[in-house]
């Protein structure tokens, strides 16, 4: 068994450790470990060093700040005022400890704190003299950085120079950073580039995986015309040396300062005065950090009052008087067990990763589409890699590309299959103009079940207790191949497979029944005709009322809908000219599914010539309900903003940029309550709209 180690053998181990992570991290740009993973290690040695006062070192990485680089190519710069890190709270119990201590240690004093923007980039010092910028240096050790004068001098939203009145000396503190759309923009020509050398079976290039590595690799560029390519931007937060400059009492006034010589100055930041609203900021931009354009991750608290800011001082590495709150984190590093491939309903087939499980974002993550086979050769993602994973908000798992210190010596690049992963094992086929390889066996098994999946789904014949795993175990246990199977399915069949008690086999039994009379807008979609999606099976069903109406129209018929052109009518032949997909008609007809049920309600008519979009949620009714009732008012519902609509209702949560499109076009914003208002006038808001 193994033994543990001793207290000081573990403390030597998790330093050399954090001495290797800071190397790659500050040096080269390129960590091993996720934050998340680093953090811990870091927490890990603070609890043993607080246990055992015996061992401490003031050169442990506990107690300096960063690291100096081992090896560099830029010149050195000592700091005239040493830049320091941020102590931590991971959560809202550890940022309200930190308060406790702020008001004790200035006697009860009352307490204005500064809450910031945490950005997740790179710490800089640019430094003026006589108003004309001399020179730029990293963080490095705190007390000696590296001299990136030339590559931040290519920083398009920095003075080079001041206007007169400023001080004789100034130096500017602040992040340097990529935005998310230069991030994207460098992610997405590294791997066009790759795929190029791939074809030329030249090595590739390692694809940059989050803005923060991709924005300190940027600067940190021996070249500064590459770094001028990257688009790096800088948010200053503070000032370091001063000479002849005024006199400041509160740290916001600083920034006030910053923001009138012409620097950039975040415009979240926020004074309050108690740690409530500190909590609230927190809490506020953990939810919304995804609206921001760059990335955060977590907020920094000040104390405004320098003179209480004096009171409070330092520790060795950090200031007493701020405090970074970390966001939990939305990535993390696991390993990529094996790359699958997955065949979709219309014959897709789609490499996904299969991970060693991994709790990111909120949610364990075992699997993360990878798209198809060029994204897994620009990636250059192999089984057994470390991999970073992330998973922000809401947004699907990704797998961001490998730790290529941590790839196994002898790796292989991952081979896309031939042949098909069902038992058929037909040849798969992949055309040269589209990047999807396909499975175009019509027998194919696995493309009949996600059919059945598709078929049965909220957004289609919503019959509950089919879901994934259901259809998959009846599939396995040979009681459905196609939607035709599922209305013949007994009470028996499904009480005999191990997925079904006999409570949930009869609750099944009721469901399917009970999709007979679905309406004939939801029969239609669940077919999976490409562009026939809920909202055009709305208008073909309204229109045509009949589901052989619809398939048999003919291309004026279907032209003379609003909205609906020669995509929907070519596409709908093309599904038809499929032996498999006429059958799946006949056979629904013969199972008793209504084919012309298109409910009528009408519950006025006050929205008549209205088109409207409603963007997040309203307190009284479901995503889709609202556009019933919109429609059932005699409105119309719009997927998006355009010059057609003529009201946009905004609910809790509603899509930021969709709300500055319409405003933009002049169209009217109205809340929750104003809608309720509407629904029942037909009146907009006297005195305008929101
Ligand atoms: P920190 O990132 O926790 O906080 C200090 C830094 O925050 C400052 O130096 C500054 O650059 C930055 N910052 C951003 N916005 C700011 C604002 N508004 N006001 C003030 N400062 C602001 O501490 P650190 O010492 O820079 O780095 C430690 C962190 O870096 C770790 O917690 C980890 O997340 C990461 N790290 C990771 C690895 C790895 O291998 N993955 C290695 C080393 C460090």
């Amino acid at each position: 068994m193994a033994r543990t180690p001793s207290p000081r053998k573990r403390i030597e181990e998790l330093r050399t450790l954090i001495r290797t992570h800071n190397e790659l991290y500050y040096g080269q740009d390129s960590p091993e470990v996720s934050d998340a993973e680093y953090d811990a290690l870091i927490r890990e040695l603070q609890d043993l060093e607080t246990k055992h006062p015996e061992f401490s070192d003031a050169e442990s990485p506990s107690e300096v700040v960063g690291a100096a680089a081992a090896v560099t190519t830029f010149d050195p710069v000592v700091h005239a005022v040493p830049m320091t890190s941020l102590d931590n709270a991971m959560d809202e119990d550890e940022l309200r400890a930190w308060g406790d201590r702020i008001v004790k240690g200035l006697g009860d004093q009352p307490v204005r704190y500064v809450c910031e923007l945490k950005i997740d980039g790179l710490a800089i010092s640019i430094r003026y003299e006589n108003g004309v910028m001399v020179q730029a240096a990293t963080r490095g050790d705190g007390k000696v950085g590296e001299d990136v004068t030339a590559n931040v001098a290519t920083i398009s939203s920095l003075p080079k120079k001041l206007g007169k009145g400023s001080p004789s000396v100034i130096e500017v503190r602040g992040e340097i950073y990529m935005s998310t759309v230069a991030f994207e923009k460098l992610k997405a020509e590294r791997e066009a580039e790759n795929l190029q050398r791939l074809a030329n079976n030249r090595a590739l290039l390692a694809v940059p995986v989050n803005p923060r590595n991709a924005g300190a690799g940027s600067l940190r560029q021996k070249d500064p015309t590459i770094t001028a390519q990257r688009d790096l931007s800088l948010w200053s937060y503070q000032l370091g040396e001063v000479v002849d400059g005024p006199e400041f009492v509160s740290h916001h006034a600083t920034i006030e300062f910053l923001g009138g010589l012409g620097f950039p100055v975040n415009p979240e930041i926020t004074v309050v005065d108690s740690i409530d609203a500190v909590v609230a900021f927190c809490r506020q931009w953990q939810e919304r950090r995804h609206e921001l354009g760059y990335e955060i991750d977590g907020a920094v608290v000040k104390v405004d009052d320098l003179s209480q800011r004096e009171q409070l001082g330092f520790t060795s590495r950090a200031p007493r008087w701020a405090i970074a709150f970390k966001f939990p984190p939305e990535e993390k590093h696991t390993i990529l067990k094996d790359i699958k491939v997955s065949v979709g309903r219309t014959g897709r087939v789609t490499p996904f990763a299969d991970l060693e499980r991994v709790f990111v974002g909120g949610s364990y993550v075992e699997k993360a589409t990878l798209h198809n086979r060029d994204q897994v050769a620009a990636k250059d993602v192999r089984p057994g890699d470390t991999v970073v994973v992330r998973k922000a908000g809401d947004v699907i798992p990704e797998v961001v590309g490998p730790v290529l210190g941590k790839r196994p010596k002898n790796s292989q690049p991952w081979v896309f299959p031939t042949t098909c992963p069902c038992p058929l094992k037909s040849e798969l086929t992949k055309s040269e103009e589209e990047a999807d390889t396909r499975c175009v066996d019509s027998e194919c098994p696995h493309q009949s079940q996600q059919k059945i999946i598709y078929f049965a789904a909220r957004g289609g014949m919503d019959i509950e207790g089919l879901g994934d795993t259901t259809v998959i175990a009846l599939a396995d246990a040979g009681k459905v191949r196609t939607v035709a199977d599922l209305y013949k399915l007994t009470f028996d069949d499904l009480a005999s497979t191990d997925v079904f008690s006999a409570t949930s086999a009869a609750k099944l039994i009721f469901e399917l029944d009970k999709s007979r009379s679905q309406t004939l807008a939801r029969v239609l979609s669940s077919l999976g005709i490409k562009h026939v999606g809920p909202v055009v099976a709305d208008q073909l069903a309204e229109q045509f009322g009949h589901l052989d109406s619809i398939l048999g129209a003919s291309e004026e018929q279907m032209h003379a809908i609003d909205g609906v052109g020669d995509a929907v009518f070519a596409s709908i032949q093309r599904w038809l000219a499929v032996p498999s997909n006429v059958d799946m008609v006949e056979s629904l007809r013969a199972a008793g599914v209504a084919f012309d049920n298109v409910p009528k309600v009408s519950l006025g008519s006050t929205l008549e010539g209205h088109t409207i979009l409603v963007t997040g949620k309203l307190a009284k009714y479901q995503r889709d309900e609202v556009k019933e009732v919109i429609k059932a008012h005699g409105g119309k519902a719009a997927s998006g903003v355009s010059s057609n609509t003529t009201v946009l209702v905004a609910g809790e949560k509603a899509a930021a940029p969709k709300v500055k499109k319409a405003q933009d076009l002049g169209i009217p914003v109205i809340d929750g309550e104003q809608f309720d208002l509407f629904l029942l006038t037909g009146e907009l808001p006297s005195g305008g709209a929101k």
